[in-house]
């Protein structure tokens, strides 16, 4: 810590920062920013910055307001767009209480704990994402009230001269400067539609990265003239955007999830954890898909997942276990398909690690696999074979997550309290609209 501390500290004074951002995320999974003077660095490592936590949602009580935000080091970097004269750079931190205890509304700190449970028991998590999001023209709609996209390309399509192209390559090229590595970038399936997938890393840096990624993203945008969303479902005729979760689980360097002499080589720690992941996933679905918006992607085809199971190499299933050569055992991994671009991922990574480890606690049996097209069977059919299907909408969603120990018990209670809030608020809202659905439907005819 001291040396990654004094490493900041000789960074800045060597490449001349002018101004140092600290990031923190909200319960809601907005990214916060406050710009230090560099000067204040050293104090701010010593004691931190102190804020008012009541101004930030879900943060702190009122009677409870001052907190203070500790940068980490080890995330320090220069960002790419503010340019190469009065350097801007960025810390990720943690938010403490003035007594200097990790504060209870802190998403990251929320991770920590999962991740510090999981590192108990012997295990570290690593992920990796595929994000998805669309390039719009702009935040204006057309005649028909929908947005309008950047080209009319699709999945995997080289677009010669195209807004895409020249966007992924950029932002690409931004995130590796900060330190994040892309695995692969393509156009997908959605007009204007693309995918970034970064290389795997341990939780906490990955969901940083998430954050940092999504406004590279926007920054991007901004710079080429377009707008970049990661609204999960923009378009009822196109795909929604998803953020699927390649998982596994390491005890030291190797991957406990490899078994080679078993199917799928899928050993028993992987199994007991997908087992955990189908049980509890009604229940976190509030949080990996936290908007009413996210409901319009679940239950809208495109690829998005409707229906808890499981498959090899299934793309219909909530569970994906990805084929991977026997020699590869490292790349051993299951992935989550559920979760959308908007989540905060801090708090959706704790609870798909903890309904995980649940899984492996309690040894949940693994169901049997699903190898048919789950959106094809017909009710009675998936009823007679165990197949739940996700919450249908973010009212079921949250009828699901209220009465969840695991979720109470992973955000504790003030995260918890908030979310429960903060999501029966969106939802009554969005109950008392009269949508051009309705008036399309009724107005004329009624
Ligand atoms: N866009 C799809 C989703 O919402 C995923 C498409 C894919 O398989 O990459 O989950
Ligand atoms: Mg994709
Ligand atoms: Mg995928």
């Amino acid at each position: 810590m001291e040396r990654q501390r004094d490493f900041v500290l000789r960074t800045i004074e060597e490449r001349g920062v002018k101004f140092v951002r600290l990031w923190f995320t909200d319960v809601a999974g907005t990214l916060k920013s406050v710009a230090i003077a560099p000067a204040e660095v050293e104090g701010a490592f010593a004691e931190g910055l102190g804020f008012d936590g009541s101004a930030i949602e879900g943060l702190a009580r009122t009677y409870e307001a001052d907190m203070l935000a500790q940068p980490d080091p080890s995330t320090f970097q220069i960002l790419p767009w503010r340019g190469e004269i009065d350097p801007t750079a960025r810390m990720f931190c943690d938010i403490q209480t003035p007594d200097g205890q990790p504060a209870a509304a802190d998403p990251r700190n929320v991770l920590r704990r999962a991740l510090a449970k999981a590192s108990d028991r012997g295990f570290s998590f690593y992920i990796h994402p595929e994000i998805e999001f669309y390039l719009l023209k702009s935040t204006q709609l057309d005649a028909k009230g929908e947005p309008v996209p950047v080209d009319n390309a699709g999945y995997f399509d080289n677009v010669p001269g195209g807004t895409a192209h020249d966007f992924r390559r950029r932002a690409v090229s931004m995130l590796e400067q900060l330190g994040i590595s892309v695995e692969f970038s393509h156009h997908e399936g959605g007009p204007g539609q693309n995918e970034i997938d970064l290389r795997y890393a341990d939780a906490l840096t990955m969901a940083d990265n998430i954050m940092t990624f999504r406004t590279v993203i926007k920054e991007v945008a901004i710079e080429q003239g377009v707008y970049a969303t990661f609204m999960p479902k923009p378009f009822t005729q196109h795909p929604g955007s998803g953020m699927h979760t390649h998982m596994s689980l390491f005890e030291g360097d190797t991957n406990a999830f490899f078994d080679p002499s078993s199917q799928y080589h899928l050993s028993k720690t992987a199994k007991h954890f997908i087992a955990g992941l189908l049980k509890h996933a009604p229940e976190i679905t509030a949080v990996t898909n936290q908007y009413v918006n996210s409901y319009k992607r679940l239950w809208g085809g495109g690829e998005a997942p409707s229906f808890v199971c499981w498959g090899h190499n299934n793309r219909s299933a909530l569970i994906r276990v990805p084929l991977y050569k026997p020699d590869k055992g490292n790349s051993s991994r299951i992935e989550y398909r559920a979760i959308d671009s908007a989540a905060n991922p801090y708090l959706a990574y704790a609870l798909l690690l903890n309904a995980g480890l649940k899984g492996i606690e309690e040894e949940y049996p693994l169901p049997a696999e699903t190898e048919d097209n789950v959106w094809s069977l017909n009710d009675a059919e998936r009823r007679a074979m165990g197949i739940q299907p996700l919450p249908q909408s973010l009212d079921h969603a949250i009828r699901k997550l209220e009465e969840s120990e695991l979720v109470a018990e992973t955000l504790g209670e003030e995260v918890f309290s908030y979310v429960l809030a903060n999501k029966r608020r969106e939802w009554s809202e969005y109950r008392s609209q009269v949508t051009p659905f309705e008036l399309k439907q009724n107005l004329e005819t009624l």
